[in-house]
């Protein structure tokens, strides 16, 4: 199938954007990598009228150090944080998860601000962004609000941002030297989306974790922490039997939702494997 006919326009700014966005209201689109939208637009799942390419705008792209965080722009593609140094250094959980993401060809168009605004449950950057404690950075027509990460997925592809509002960048805390990470989903094939997976990050001293973040993807409508996992491992020494319970507290504590090919008694099976991996490899 052919799109519907629709007007494009590629602004150069984003106080322009934000304008074409309000003068567009609900008949308007953001367009950054394209590589989610075109393909709603190919199926007619969304008909707008104008398309409002933002790929030209300067305030949208970059990755830097800003203070005590790693600032990411919206525009940055997903081969950019898989090749960037400063994001190697500073939030290496980012680099081990971008090869998961489908193949290099949509890596080098996709974006990670295109990812994050369409809230896929099974994508591996939302998940991540909950992880790493990321502050969202959104400029609108009441100009800029930031919002974390865990007050921006709201549910099913819906999150906080509004129809006039665009996501410019985020900051992640700078990783230091006690972080420890872990990043692993299962697929049937290589760059398929998981079936289950886990970004996981903690502070290690010796034999314990501390400021536990285990966030399991492709397993709800939304990326899902588990908070009581979380509290269980932290500050405690990583027994076997710490890591027994911790994996049934995941189980128990998530609401796993099945998907057409797996139920969702396998995701919950699957969340306590990832998690007993990656505790054993963080702790190792
Ligand atoms: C075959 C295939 C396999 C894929 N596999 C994976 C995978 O394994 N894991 C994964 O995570 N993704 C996967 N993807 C999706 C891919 O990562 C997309 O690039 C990503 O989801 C969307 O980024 P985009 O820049 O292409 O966004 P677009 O397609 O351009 O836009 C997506 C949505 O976000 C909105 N949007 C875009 N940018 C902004 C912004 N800055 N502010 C506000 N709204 C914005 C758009 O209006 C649109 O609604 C796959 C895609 C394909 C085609």
């Amino acid at each position: 199938m052919k799109s519907a006919v629709f007007d494009y326009v590629k602004p150069k700014a984003l106080q322009e954007a934000l304008s074409l966005l309000e003068q567009g209201g609900d008949d308007a689109r953001l367009i950054a990598g394209g590589q989610t939208l075109l393909a709603t637009l190919n199926m007619r799942l969304s008909e707008p009228s104008v398309l409002i390419d933002i790929t030209d705008i300067a305030e949208l792209k970059g990755i830097a150090v800003v203070g005590d965080s790693l600032r990411i722009g919206a525009l940055v593609t997903h081969t950019e944080i898989e090749d960037s140094e400063l994001v190697a250094i500073h939030a290496p959980l980012l680099k081990a998860a971008a090869p998961h993401i489908a193949h290099r060809a949509i890596r080098n168009l996709g974006t990670w601000g295109g990812s994050l605004a369409y809230g896929d449950p099974a994508a591996e950057w939302p998940a991540c962004s909950l992880t790493l404690r990321a502050t969202m950075i959104i400029h609108g027509p009441a100009g800029e609000r930031r919002i974390s990460a865990q007050d921006f997925f709201i549910d099913l592809y819906t999150t906080s941002l509004e129809p006039d509002e665009i996501l410019v960048a985020t900051e992640i805390p700078l990783a230091n030297k006690q972080e420890v990470f872990y990043f692993h989903e299962l697929a049937r094939r290589h760059g398929d989306y998981a079936v289950a997976g886990l970004a996981a990050v903690a502070q290690k001293q010796g034999e314990v974790l501390t400021h536990c973040a285990f966030t399991f993807f492709s397993v709800g409508a939304t990326p899902v922490m588990a908070t009581k996992a979380q509290e269980l491992v932290d500050g405690q020494k990583l027994t076997e039997e710490v890591i027994a319970k911790a994996v049934a507290e995941a189980r128990n504590e998530i609401e796993a939702i099945a998907d057409i090919t797996n139920s969702a008694e396998a995701k919950k099976h699957l969340i306590g494997v990832l998690l007993e991996r990656g505790l054993k490899q963080m702790i190792a």
